[in-house]
């Protein structure tokens, strides 16, 4: 079988042997992939910076058809993830990485989540400035990639009724059901947080404008609350915290 090229996403690498290294890539075209890297921890390797954490670029990768590794031949550097002086736009990039990572499974292509990502990282890498708006940019991502894997959260009406949520006070979210919770239906329920009417406004507006540009400005008290309820979300989806998730404090804004 001839090598197939393809744009990846470089998500996760362990050395394996001397100079060798498995890297995990989320291809455009293939999805999510295992593969060998022979050599790459040679200098003049072909890989080059190429399988570099975060890194963006063209791969040439033998598929394996039965099981197995597959074997990467080739990784041509497109873009270097650039660390700033903003840590929380570093951990944005890893999130990124880990969600590619656990919310899918292998070779199940999804070009949709690929461009979600790499536009993603693409602003996050050499962040400059202010800290707090990686919260909005990560909240939109976020959504964006539970949306294309079918578990957004439903924030518009209550996710059993379908009835209509209050619109001020405080609002119920079912981790197990997905979404908000009228007062009638989260009696007796599980796994039930309690948010601000901000916060389900926050995220049912990110949902309802997904590509918007820019992110939305979320104030910083409501955006703790968000990231909380994302990572308890994401531990419930994925039956374990992300490892990321606890790290994901959002910034207060700078005042000078
Ligand atoms: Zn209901």
């Amino acid at each position: 079988m001839p090598a197939e090229k393809t744009l990846a996403i470089v998500i996760r690498t362990v050395p394996f042997g001397e100079t060798s290294s498995v890297v995990t890539i989320y291809c455009r075209e293939f999805g999510k992939l295992r593969a060998l890297a022979k050599g790459a921890w040679r200098p003049k390797s072909s890989f080059d910076g190429g399988l570099d954490l975060l890194s963006i670029s063209q791969v040439l990768v033998l598929r394996k058809s039965s099981g197995g590794l597959d074997l990467l031949t080739e990784a041509s550097l497109e873009r270097r993830f650039r660390v700033g002086r903003s840590y929380a736009a570093v951990l944005g990039g890893l999130h990124i990485a880990e969600l590619l990572d656990v919310l899918t499974a292998d070779a199940d292509p999804h070009p949709e989540l690929f461009d979600v990502a790499y536009a993603t990282l693409r602003r996050l890498s050499a962040w400059r400035g202010d800290d707090a708006p990686v919260a909005g940019l990560l909240l939109r991502s976020d959504l964006a990639m539970l949306r294309l894997v079918g578990h957004a959260p439903e924030t518009a009406c209550c996710v059993e009724c379908r009835g209509p949520l209050p619109a001020t006070g405080r609002i119920a979210f079912g981790m197990l059901e997905g979404g908000v919770l009228c007062e009638r239906c989260r009696s007796g329920r599980r796994a039930v947080v309690s948010l601000s009417a901000a916060a389900v406004a926050t995220l049912r507006h990110v949902l309802e404008h997904p590509t918007a540009t820019p992110p939305p400005d979320i104030p910083p008290g409501v955006a703790g609350e968000v990231r909380a309820m994302m990572s308890t979300y994401f531990a419930h989806l994925l039956g374990r915290p992300t490892r990321v998730a606890a790290r994901l404090k959002p910034v207060r804004r700078r005042i000078s």
